[in-house]
């Protein structure tokens, strides 16, 4: 009798395993009609497919393989997968800078779930120190969960409670904050922050990862390694996001809350300026400015934390041939709020024009931002952008719409009179505007152009 489990496994899978005495975490070489894969048999969820057996690969990537095609199995061993993570207590050094880091979920607190198969959330904070104790090289580090959520579940909840939260730890006199963060909306919450903690004293450092810990080109302990150091060491008293430069482990950027944004699906080198070049680069020997126009850290304790929040705003993203109901559809299920997300310099087609005015009407507050990102809104240049502004739809400057979006709602939550939120929106507070976009700010990398070609070559030598 074998002591091989098949955890997961049903149907053809299940049999394949039985018949060649393996089961879950046996070191297989398995033969195929397409090749020959080595690697550990993995459990399988309750909800997957019958007909594969999927294996870790010394790579650390799974496979899936077509249990109707395996013609042989040898099992080397049992490599029995622990996935707790050593717990160890955060060191303690009187000289050193007092952190504190919020989890709030994301890819980066998270560790492959055996049972889904999935990526789950699971923070907890001996666990980071006993998987990446360089922390302590940097920091005193006090950790708190606030949530263990993926990011597209954060919202204004999340976000008013959090920049409570940070006020409390600023006037507590930490050094430094760091918030872990799904990366799929850390532009969101990094904007979100840069209005509702102003005036900050210290650096607060949004930090994620878009590759889990267990996987061998894991960018979490990269980014959090630097983002600790910049929570602790950076004289940058802004809310910033840390993640992953180049295309390899090298260094990370320092991006301004306001003008950063999630620009790749999978890359780990995914966080973007836009329109404007990064604040700085960071590794474990330096950290460069590239720029000298950010608020420096202070000592005082002064922060401003404005948490306001109005749901009843959204993003309407055009394209062509948008019918005119769907603002009618906004205006009527009570949205006191629209971020157009408008083509070229800023347009919409004629036909939105009257809905348009309607909502503006009906007390609607209207902005127009660009779906090109980089760039400013000119709605001088053609006959029809200056009808829109006729309407009363207010250009945003080079404001990305994901934060005019947040601004909006954040300035909805203080006054709806229109002059004054007009005030607001159109009043930078940390460069959500800025009077001109620098050509290098430009994302310039565009494969098959002869000089691109050269230059990319020459970097990568
Ligand atoms: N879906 C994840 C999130 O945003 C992705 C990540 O963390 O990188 O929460």
């Amino acid at each position: 009798m074998t002591s091989t489990l098949t955890q997961g496994y049903r149907g053809e899978g299940k049999k394949t395993l039985e018949q060649f005495s393996v089961g879950v975490w046996s070191d297989v070489e398995v033969e195929t009609q397409q090749g020959r894969f080595r690697g550990i048999v993995l459990p399988r969820s309750e909800t997957s497919d019958e007909k594969h057996i999927v294996l870790k690969l010394a790579t650390g990537y799974n496979v899936g393989i077509k249990a109707n095609t395996v013609t042989n199995v040898i099992e080397h061993g049992k490599r029995v997968a622990n996935y707790k993570i050593p717990e160890k207590k955060f060191p303690y050094h009187p000289n050193k800078p007092n952190v504190t880091l919020f989890g709030t979920g994301g890819t980066i607190a998270s560790r492959l779930d055996y049972r889904s198969g999935a990526v789950i959330p699971a923070f907890s904070p001996g666990e980071l120190y006993g998987s990446v104790p360089e922390l302590a090289d940097y920091c005193n580090l006090t950790t708190e969960k606030l949530y263990g959520v993926f990011s597209e579940n954060m919202g204004p909840e999340q976000y008013i409670a959090l920049a409570k939260r940070i006020g409390d730890e600023i006037r507590n006199g930490v050094d430094g904050i760091v918030i872990g963060h799904g990366t799929d909306t850390m532009h969101h919450t990094a904007a979100v922050l840069s209005f509702m903690v102003q005036n900050s004293p210290i650096p607060i450092v949004m930090v994620g990862s878009q590759r889990s810990s267990d996987r061998p080109s894991s960018d979490a302990a990269i980014n959090l390694i630097n983002a600790v150091k910049a929570a602790a060491e950076s004289d940058i008293a802004e809310v910033l996001v840390c993640m992953f430069g180049p295309t390899s482990d090298q260094y990370c950027l320092l991006h301004r809350g306001t003008r950063v944004r999630k620009m790749h699906s999978s890359y780990r080198s995914t966080f973007r300026t836009i329109g404007d070049i990064p604040l700085g680069q960071i590794d474990t020997t330096r950290i460069d400015c590239f720029r000298d126009d950010y608020n420096r850290r202070r000592t005082d304790r002064e922060v401003t934390i404005l948490p306001t929040f109005d749901e009843k705003v959204t993003i309407l993203y055009y394209y062509p041939n948008m019918m005119p109901d769907i603002v009618d559809a906004m205006v009527e299920k009570g949205y006191r709020g629209i971020v157009i997300a408008g083509t070229g310099l800023g347009h919409v087609n004629k036909p939105l024009y009257p809905a348009l005015k309607r909502a503006v009407d009906q007390g609607v507050h209207v902005y127009m931002t660009v779906q090109t990102l980089w760039g400013y809104v000119q709605m001088y240049v053609y006959e029809t952008g200056r009808k829109i502004m006729e309407l009363g739809v207010v250009p945003a400057a080079n404001m990305l719409p994901e934060v005019a979006f947040m601004k909006l709602s954040w300035a909805l939550g203080q006054t709806t009179d229109r002059e004054e939120v007009k005030r607001i929106m159109l009043t930078p507070i940390c460069d959500e505007i800025t009077q001109r976009e620098p050509y290098n700010g430009y994302l310039v990398f565009q494969g098959a152009v002869p000089e691109v070609q050269q230059f990319i070559r020459g970097i990568k030598r």
